[in-house]
Parts: structure tokens; sequence; C-alpha cells
């Protein structure tokens, strides 16, 4: 962090994950309230709780009137006025009074108190059938919240704003959190925690939301309301920014604006080679709505669809009609593409609500994916048969995640025709040639993938997770992300072995994994022959621009040069100087 001073400019640096400039007001999210414990007290001390509770609610009081004032110099008076209904919390005679009462007769700290009526008064509101009841309850949730924080002596917490759109700030969120946000008010996110192939920050690319994560403290040092520019190129999170700042950043903008105007050009342009070897780009998307930006963005069908996405915003699972319905709507949308769908990949970081997985220490290596739904014939079977019944549509693909070998293989393979029966014998119609294959994330079966080959239709290489296992290097943890190198020996020799066992068993194989959208490795992932990439909807038209700036035969030369290189650096710096030679101004 730099700066001179609380009005003066104020810089963050973190690890930018998806491009973009955002400029607006500061909301922070907090983490909900410890628990409060309830300490009994002796009826002699009723008098210093009640003296405590009035400090708290004048202190809370000028923090409201302080925010709301921040506010309208930041966006306006009009809603800054959001903050008035709060100040009624503060003055409410009946909740106060209660609480009192409450007071000498439970005889426990008056925190606990007051947490207790105010939350009883929000549920009755919020059951009332009335939107404007409904604000009032979580009006009080929030007051309730400043006031709990005060009297316990903490640094104010939250304060939501009002329906503005806003930089979302917060410790870390959840792919769950970052499903369930409202996406058209999120200006730009900067979390404390969180990499490059966190799923949060993969959603944010999905969604051309600017984000920066690997923040550290941030949310203790920003206050909501505040000012501030997020820069998702180079990971800078600027608060207050000077008109000098503003006017740079205003000509970033300028230059990065001509750049996607030329890329867009490109839409119709085919992903194609110097010397004219076409290579499939195609998009991976999170959520059935992020396929507009597929055909926007001039992706050739979706190779990768995270399905698990659609558990994580919701209580309970879609059920087979429901999942056909999206998966069918889909497919119309992309087709005559192809649309790849990935059965779920429940649990490591995306826990969904209605789906038992209890804590794990490595949720990585742990009860997810493929291995979830061998066990979880009821979750895995309706998935199979919705896939089935909707690839009558289009250019449907299945692929199954975390395959760590044949035996895994065969046993989804086996339930996948236990499905087609049960819809033959029930006379729906499905594509009897649906293709198959097997994404390869774990090392285990990158290094069989020559015994996995004949099984398959073609491989998906998940190089998020592949990284992450080879080297042994947590792919969400950002105090390591400096080891987590995909030019590492290692993950070039396991994607040098797909290849080779693909070619020789005549199957594709493609990456969909993050590297895919890194345009500095386009060089190395063509010099090792992928048939397709498929990348994050925005990161299409640079990887299209890349790869049509690149000759086949010179990226083989570069593999053959880099298969001889020791250190992830070593190939990094070859594969930089090819592109920085033949796309430097993409990577600028
Ligand atoms: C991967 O692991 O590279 C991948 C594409 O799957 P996910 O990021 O969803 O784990
Ligand atoms: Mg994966």
């Amino acid at each position: 962090m730099s700066g001179d001073g609380e009005k003066g400019e104020t810089r963050f640096q973190g690890v930018g994950v998806s491009p973009g400039i955002a400029r607006g007001v500061v909301q922070v999210m907090r983490d909900e309230l410890e628990e409060i414990i309830r300490d009994k007290i002796d009826p002699s001390q009723i008098g210093a709780e009640i003296a405590r509770f009035e400090a708290a609610l004048v202190q809370t009081r000028m923090q409201i009137l302080e925010m709301q004032q921040r506010i309208a110099e930041a966006i306006g008076t009009k809603d800054a006025g959001i903050f008035d209904a709060h100040l009624l919390v503060v003055e409410d005679r009946t909740l106060i009074d209660e609480v009192l009462r409450k007071l000498e007769t439970d005889l426990v700290k008056v925190e606990a108190v007051f947490e207790e009526v105010a939350r009883r008064y929000a549920e009755t509101l919020s059951k009332i059938d009335d939107p404007y009841l409904r604000e009032r309850a979580l009006d009080i949730q929030d007051v309730m919240r400043r006031v709990v924080r005060n009297l316990q002596g903490k640094a104010p917490k939250t304060m939501p704003l009002p329906g503005e759109a806003h930089i979302l700030v917060a410790h870390n969120l959840t792919p769950s959190d970052t499903a369930a946000m409202d996406r058209h008010r999120v200006l730009g996110i900067a979390t404390d925690l969180g990499s490059r192939t966190s799923h949060t920050a993969i959603m944010a690319r999905s969604l051309g939301i600017p984000a920066v994560v690997g923040l550290h403290d941030v949310t203790e040092k920003l206050e909501s309301g505040c000012m501030a520019l997020l820069d998702g190129f180079t990971g800078k999170v600027i608060i207050n920014p000077s008109p000098e700042t503003l006017a740079y950043y205003g000509e970033v903008e300028i230059r990065q604006f001509k750049v996607s105007k030329e890329l867009a050009e490109l839409r119709e342009q085919p992903s194609t080679t110097r010397d004219g070897q076409h290579v499939v780009l195609s998009a991976n998307i999170e959520l059935p709505d992020d396929i507009v930006s597929v055909a926007t963005n001039g992706a050739e069908g979706i190779g990768l669809y995270r399905t698990e996405f659609l558990y994580l915003d919701r209580d309970s699972l879609p059920g087979e009609d429901e999942q056909q319905e999206t998966y069918r709507r889909v497919a119309e949308t992309v087709r005559p593409h192809p649309l790849i769908i990935r059965t779920f990949d429940l649990g490591g970081d995306k826990i969904a609500g209605g789906i038992d997985v209890s804590d794990e220490l490595n949720p990585f290596l742990g009860w997810r994916a493929i291995r979830f739904c061998l066990e979880h014939e009821e979750i895995f079977k309706p998935q199979l048969r919705a896939i089935l019944r909707a690839s009558t549509v289009g250019n449907v693909k299945i692929m199954f995640p975390m395959i760590s070998g044949v035996a895994e293989m065969r046993r989804a393979l086996a339930i996948l025709d236990e499905c087609k029966e049960e819809l033959r014998a029930a006379g729906i119609p499905f594509n009897p040639n649906l293709q198959t294959g097997a994404m390869i994330e774990i090392p285990s079966a990158a290094i069989c993938s020559d015994a996995l080959a004949p099984s398959v239709n073609f491989f998906s290489i998940g190089t998020n997770d592949l990284i992450q296992y080879a080297i042994a290097v947590d792919r969400v943890n950002e105090r390591i992300a400096h080891l987590y190198e995909p030019t590492h020996p290692a993950v070039l020799r396991l994607i040098n072995m797909v290849g080779e066992a693909a070619r020789k068993n005549k199957i594709w194989f493609g990456v969909c994994g993050e590297m895919a959208g890194d345009i500095e490795l386009t060089p190395l992932l063509l010099g090792l022959g992928v048939d397709e990439l498929s990348v994050s909807p925005t990161l299409v038209p640079r990887v299209k621009s890349a790869l049509r700036s690149l000759a086949l035969n010179e990226c083989r030369q570069l593999v053959q040069k880099a298969m001889r290189l020791e250190t992830p650096g070593e190939i990094l710096e070859l594969c930089s100087q090819l592109a920085r030679e033949r796309y430097g101004a993409l990577l600028s």
C-alpha cells in the first residue's frame, strides 16, 4: 500500500485476474457477526449496560451520518437518502424500550439482548408481504450489526450502499457468492484472497467484470462509500484517485477501446494459423446466460460448460426436466457448433446448497466431481439422462471431470449406458452417437492417457487442476500463487504425453483450463498439437488474434526447444519472446 494521507490517493497491489478498468463507489462486504455470547450480568451492572448501549447508539448514529455525507459527496444526495431509514432504526423508541425492559428481566449483556430483540423485529417484518417492510427488516439487520460491533469495541463494519453500481470488496467470494450477486450492479471485484484459477476469478472473466484478487487485508483498510479505481490488467486498486491518475486511466481506456474494436472485427474470421492450421477456439461457460457472449466474441461453440454452477446459488438441486430444458436451450443457441457439457464437478471450492459435503481437510483432493457423482447415482443419473435427452438438439458432447484412471472412466461410461437403456425402454429419443470425453486434470490420467484413449472420443485437459496436482501448488492459495507455474517442465511433459496418446489413438484433444486463455502461452499449446482451445468468452478475441499471428511450424520448433529446457522461467521466456515478436501489442 502507498499513499499520502486519508484524502490523498492510496494504492493497493494485488493480482489482476480479469482485465478491464472499473471506477466507482466501494462497497465492502464483510463477514457475518461473530457469535454473541450471552454473558450473565449482576442487577447492579444494569445501569452500566444501559450507558454502554446509549453510547453505542450515539456512535452508530454518528457513523451513519458520516457515511451519508460521504455517499452524498460521491454519488449525490438522492441516493444517500437510504441512510435516513437507518437513522430511524437507532432512534426507534419501541425497539430501544424493549431492549431496556429485557435487560432487566434476562440479566445478560446488552449486545445479546439487543441482537435478539432486533433480530426478532427484522424477522417479523421480513415475513410480511410488503416490499417496504421487507426493506425495513434489512435496515434493522444492518444497523443491528453496526450497533453490536460498536458494543464489542470493533471497527465499524459494513454499511450497505444504495442500489447503485459499485466496486465490490470482500475478504473472499465463494463461487456461490459470485453466482448469486447482482452482476449488473457490480462494476469490479476486489478480494483479500483468491488466485487466477479460483472459480471466482474464472467467473469474473466470463462475466467481463474487472477483478483484482490477493489484496491481503484490503477489506480491513477500506470503508464502504469511498471512491476507487480498479485496474484488472495490472492488479491495482486505487482509492481516491488523483486527477493525474484518472487522466492516465482515461488514456488506457481509450487504448483498450481501440484494441477491443480491432479484435471485434475478427469475430467472423476463422481461428487458423498463418500456415493454415485450423484450431477450434471455443468458450467456457458457467451459467446458461453466458451463452450470449459466446457468439458475440466469435467462439466456435462451448468447450466446457461447468454445469455445477446451476446448483451454486440455490438450496435444492434442479431435477432432470429442468436440466434437460436448460441444456437444450444452450445447445439450440450454439448449434451447429458443439456444446461440451461437463458433468457436475461439485466439491473443491464449489459447494452447493442442498448437498452434504462435510468439511474436508483437503477438499481439492477429496470427495469431488466424478468421485462424488459415482457415489450419488440419484444425482448423477438424472443429469446424464437430461444431457442425453438434450442431445437430440444440436451438437452435444459429454465429458467427465477428475478422471483418475481407466476403472473410473469405465464406471462412468457404464452408468451412461444404463441411462441410455432406460431412455430406450421409455421410448425417449437421444443421440446414440453422442461423443464422450475425459477431462485430463489429474497427473495419473495424463500418465495413463494411452490406456484411457480407446474408451473415449476426446480428451480435454483441465490445466487448472492438472498444474496444482502436478506441482503440488494449491490453485486458490494466494500465498503460493507465485509457485503456480504453467510452464513447469513437468506440466509440459504431461500435456505432451496426452497429445501423443490422442494422436496415436486418433482422437482429438483440447485444453480448457485457464492456461488456454493466456496468450503468452499460445505458441506452446499450438506446438504441442492441440486441436481445440476453450477459454473464457471475453478472452476469445485475444486468443484468436494470437493464433492467427502464429505459424504452426514455428510453434512446433518452439516446443522441441522447450522440451530440452529445465526451468519454468526458461520455457516462459521462450514462449514470451515469440509471442512478443508476433503480437507484442496484444500483450502490452
Ligand atoms: C481445470 O481444472 O482446468 C478445469 C477446466 O476445471 P475447473 O477449473 O472447473 O476445475
Ligand atoms: Mg478442474
